[in-house]
């Protein structure tokens, strides 16, 4: 890219650093010309088709400012905020698509936002999947307590007693 100071098409990389969460390399590049410094970043390309069919980077922090709606007055901290937009990202960095349906971003949000607060997923839920009736809830309610139920089974004493066997063995 061109040095943004004197738009010298060539630098070289002075130093690189790996993002903490390992999705993003900050590059310090220096001018082979004016000698001037500058940063660029780095991160495997990934957009997000609106409705309007516009696409524009997916960012973390429209996730966090979409979720953070849902959790107002539920006990959810800015930093279980930023966990559940990175286990977004990481989610659908998995699927391996550099282009992604903002339906399906909601989609990615529902699991974790689940496990986050029932709540905040519920309200989340509400807008994201159009409820329009008590049915709707009733039936979003009904199928949450399946799964705690399903759930509830997994993690109790049978569960944790086969564990303990494996382990011992
Ligand atoms: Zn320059």
């Amino acid at each position: 890219m061109y040095c943004p100071f004197c738009r010298n098409p060539d630098s070289r990389v002075v130093d690189s650093r790996l993002s903490d969460d390992g999705s993003s390399i900050r590059r310090r590049r220096q001018c082979t010309e004016c000698g001037r410094r500058f940063s660029t970043m780095e991160t495997a390309s990934l957009s997000v088709t609106k409705r309007s069919g516009v696409a524009e980077p997916f960012s973390r922090s429209k996730i966090i400012s979409g979720v953070r709606k849902a959790c107002q007055g539920r006990p959810v901290t800015d930093d279980d905020l930023a966990k559940l937009a990175q286990e977004v990202e990481e989610s659908i960095r998995a699927s391996g698509a550099a282009e992604i349906d903002a339906n399906d971003v909601g989609l990615a949000i529902l699991a974790p936002l689940q496990r986050l607060d029932l709540v905040a997923y519920l309200r989340f839920a509400s807008v994201y999947q159009a409820f329009e009736s008590l049915e709707d809830f009733e039936s979003a309610i009904a199928t949450l307590r399946c799964e705690s139920k399903a759930g509830a089974q997994g993690s109790g004493p049978l569960a944790q007693t086969s564990s303990t066997t494996t382990l011992n063995n």
